[in-house]
């Protein structure tokens, strides 16, 4: 057996000692199958299933995940019918394999139309297995380590737009924050090639000229720690090269940008993250600015940490995450963090999605309000994956909103029964218009009164999301259709 073949199984055996046997049957039917198929780089094909078992494996995915990995090109690229697969895997392997394949034969789409059906059946897809688009994910991290040896440059530049605005939006939704620092660099370095190649310089002459204090910091926290009996971990990385690039984008230069060096700090329990916050803080002087306890209040992702920015040395900025190990694993794994937790995990992190995370009933409610399958990918952009600002609920919940909403969108993207009603919106204690433009942490509540004049042409200049516009411009129908009717 190939070399890389039986690293997956080891990797495997690891974690799941009783998939080893499964997984290795997958891999000689992906083997059988693939024979004779070439990647554009020249490599067999069997190389990529087996390349995204591996990182399928890394997640310590189940073994009808990993097996659906090596397989999951069959149904599409290999004279391999539903039923053979059936008979030979099973109906759960069968249908992750079914659910990451694409509709292809379908001549009456072009072939935007067609990407947009596919699209839209794998988002769909999560609701009843959220393992599919993990595969999927997976499936698209060795397309893009692999895309240079793409020779259609048009597919390259549209695979990595797909990427960066699709793929690794949803990895962060989920947690999966390695994987959305990965997909982020891997399509910046294709979209903006020169601008990839001067970050990339930078980032390593920093890099360099840090190295010398990172020990230095590193040996001070862990002795200040231990001198209160606190045991640490720590971990040092910079930030991603599509983080820093949006960073100078929004204008700002590469030394000011406060989480550009991070340590991360790992103590065994909550309230040693609180101490040691404390103890760093005495070391060096925080920028009060950059504070946020998402232990108090955790992202939408589950991710929950200290973050504090310090002045280093040089008065260099250091971004300090403080954590204990199980919110570093969710910080890693995100969703997939319970493979790690549980052998047969896949009906709690099913019900955990279904319920703990508002990707899913975004999407739903996206495929409700868009009227065709460009306009479903275009709200799920804009409105479910696109920018998003931090921003209070009026339980004084920490939610998201995208960037640039107005109080008509949070009216309608949170409050969509009541929204034709809305009255009055209330800012930080303070009256403010519906044209009011949302600022991260800014408080808000609602009022609506059943008497309200209801939405008007001018709402929808307002309404930045497609959500709200959509549901303005039905009522607006309504009303409209309901005067014609009307008797005078
Ligand atoms: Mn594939």
């Amino acid at each position: 057996m190939e070399k890389v073949a039986s690293a997956l199984l080891k990797k495997v055996a690891t974690y799941n000692i009783s998939a080893v046997e499964i997984v290795k049957k997958a891999y000689l039917y992906a083997y059988e199958k693939h024979k004779n198929q070439f990647r554009e780089s020249g490599e067999a094909y069997i190389t990529h299933p087996l390349a995204v078992a591996n990182i399928l494996a890394d997640l310590h995915a189940d073994t009808a995940t990993i097996c659906a990995g090596l397989l999951h090109d069959t149904l599409e690229d290999t004279k391999t019918s539903e039923e053979e697969l059936l008979n030979t895997f099973g109906p759960e392997i069968t249908s992750l394999v079914k659910g990451v394949t694409n509709i292809t034969n379908m001549d009456f789409y072009d072939k935007t139309t067609l990407n947009q059906v596919n699209l839209r059946k794998l988002l769909l897809s999560m609701n009843k297995d959220v393992r599919i688009i993990i595969i999927k994910l997976a499936d698209r991290i060795h397309n893009m380590r692999t895309l240079e040896y793409k020779k259609d440059l048009r597919k390259q530049q549209l695979k990595s737009q797909e990427t960066i605005k699709i793929f690794a939006p949803i990895a962060e939704h989920l947690g999966l924050y390695q994987t959305k620092l990965e997909l982020e660099d891997l399509s910046f370095m294709f979209l903006a090639p020169e601008d990839y190649k001067q970050i990339k310089e930078s980032h390593a002459k920093i890099e360099q000229e840090f190295r010398i204090y990172q020990e230095e910091v590193e040996e001070k926290i862990s002795k200040v720690l231990q001198d209160n009996y606190i045991f640490s971990t720590i971990k040092f990385r910079i930030k991603n090269k599509y983080g820093v690039y949006k960073n100078i984008m929004n204008g700002e230069t590469l030394e000011n940008i406060h989480d550009f060096l991070i340590f991360t700090i790992i103590l065994d329990n909550v309230d040693n993250c609180y101490l040691a916050l404390k103890y760093i803080h005495e070391l060096y002087k925080p920028n009060s600015r950059y504070f946020k306890d998402y232990i108090a209040q955790p992202k939408q992702n589950h991710y929950e940490s200290l973050h504090t920015t310090v002045f280093g040395p040089e008065d260099k900025l250091m971004q300090m995450q403080i954590r204990t190990p199980e919110m570093e694993q969710m910080a890693k794994y995100g969703i997939t963090y319970y493979w790690h937790q549980l052998d047969n995990a896949k009906d709690i992190m099913q019900e955990a999605f279904n319920k703990q995370y508002p990707l899913m009933q975004s999407i739903i409610l996206a495929n409700r309000n868009a009227r065709s399958y460009a306009d479903f990918i275009q709200i799920v952009e804009s409105d479910v994956l696109g920018e998003k600002i931090p921003i209070y609920n009026n339980k004084g919940e920490l939610i998201e909103i995208t960037n640039g909403a107005t109080p008509i969108d949070y009216a309608y993207l949170n409050y969509s029964n009541v929204a034709n009603h809305l009255a009055a919106v209330i800012v930080n204690g303070v009256a403010v218009n519906f044209d009011y433009t949302i600022q991260p942490y800014d408080k808000i509540r609602i009022i609506t009164d059943i008497n309200a004049l209801g939405p008007d042409e001018s709402w929808l200049e307002i309404a930045k999301t497609a959500t709200a516009k959509q549901k303005i411009k039905e009522y607006l129908r309504r009303n409209t259709q309901r005067l014609t009717r009307s008797p005078w």
